[in-house]
């Protein structure tokens, strides 16, 4: 522990430094308030002890300046040295930023015993910063797992939800296309029925990590809808760069080889919806996409399963 003393006698200085050496303190001393400031810079010390008449700038105006100095969060007890013992001056000595006093000639229990008091507050203020850090990290972690899906460890719906609406506003903003391509695993009630709902966990988690492998860009999003289904949101992407992303999902699942004995193909499938659109400035919501994209799901479903569904954008007729 270091302590700066600021006083300009001389046989004060050496009876205090006297004092904190006996008690295992290193005494740092300076005999103006410009050099203490400049001490209480380089040598950063734990506490400071003031004398209030000094040549040059006051006491009171040193503490002003040290407490000026710290940095939001740092506190260095400073306790101020003074023979005067008028009311007035003790709360004109803590309304510059001291914290107590010691009246002269210093006392080496008293000082031992402020100087005691000064390292309590400071041991629980250390305590209570490791606290606030180990609080902090947990808040981050918990925002962090707020917004992702406890199983796949993909964005869950919340985060979707989010992306969807601000990738919404960007594009309006821009006039910039978004898509959005809807996933549903076809046939997977039979699966769990063939296989048992931990196969069917495990099974969802393979394809979650499928489809993220295939997002390529760092802007688009892959998220679980909820149960088997997924989203992905693709921002900057039209109708045709859509429908071959989602080919490369069907593709890429196809690929995997899950078997699934209770179907024809005695493969794990996925089905696909895919709309895009650029938003307007009628001010619309991205209902209308998520919508369009789940009718088209519909259609895959319908149509087969394992395959990409799309709206037929519509052609002017001459
Ligand atoms: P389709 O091809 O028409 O999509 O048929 P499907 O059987 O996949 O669709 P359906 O909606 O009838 O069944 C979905 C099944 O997904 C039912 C449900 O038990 C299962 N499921 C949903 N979430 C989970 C999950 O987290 N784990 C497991 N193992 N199964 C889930
Ligand atoms: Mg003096
Ligand atoms: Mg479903
Ligand atoms: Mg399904």
């Amino acid at each position: 522990m270091k302590a700066l003393i600021i006083e300009d006698s001389q046989t004060g200085l050496a009876v205090i430094s006297q004092h904190l050496e006996r008690m295992g303190i290193l005494p740092i001393a300076a005999t103006d308030g410009e050099s203490g400031i400049a001490a209480f810079r380089a040598h950063n010390p734990d506490i400071v002890l003031l004398d209030v008449v000094l040549p040059g700038i006051d006491g009171y105006e040193v503490a002003r300046r040290i407490r000026a100095i710290e940095q939001s969060g740092e506190w260095t007890p400073i306790l101020f040295l003074t023979a005067r013992t008028a009311d007035t001056d003790l709360v004109q000595g803590i309304t510059a930023g001291g914290d107590d006093y010691l009246f002269k000639p210093v006392s080496e229990v008293v000082l031992a015993a402020k100087v005691r008091a000064m390292q309590r507050i400071l041991q629980m203020r250390y305590s209570l910063v490791v606290l606030t850090r180990k609080l902090d990290a947990a808040n981050q972690e918990l925002t962090r797992l707020s917004s992702l899906d406890g199983l796949t460890g993909l964005a869950n719906r919340r985060q979707l939800d989010e992306t969807i609406m601000r990738e919404w506003r960007r594009a309006a903003r821009y006039k910039r296309p978004i898509a959005l391509a809807l996933v549903d695993v076809d046939n997977f009630k039979q699966y769990n029925d063939t296989y048992g709902h931990i196969a069917g966990d495990e099974c969802l988690k393979n394809v979650a990590n499928a489809l993220l492998a295939v997002s390529r860009r760092p802007s688009d999003l892959v998220a679980r809808y909820g149960g088997e289904e997924f989203a992905l949101v693709l921002p900057e992407t039209d109708l045709g760069g859509a429908r071959r992303v989602a080919e490369g999902l069907c593709d890429s699942i196809r690929a995997l080889g899950i078997e699934h004995r209770a179907v024809p193909g005695g493969t794990l499938t996925i089905s696909v919806g895919v709309a895009s659109t650029t938003p307007g400035q009628e001010g619309g919501g991205p209902q209308s996409l998520l919508a369009e994209a789940d009718f088209a799901l519909y259609s895959a479903k319908s149509g087969g399963r394992d395959r990409v569904g799309f709206k037929v954008p519509e052609v002017a007729v001459e």
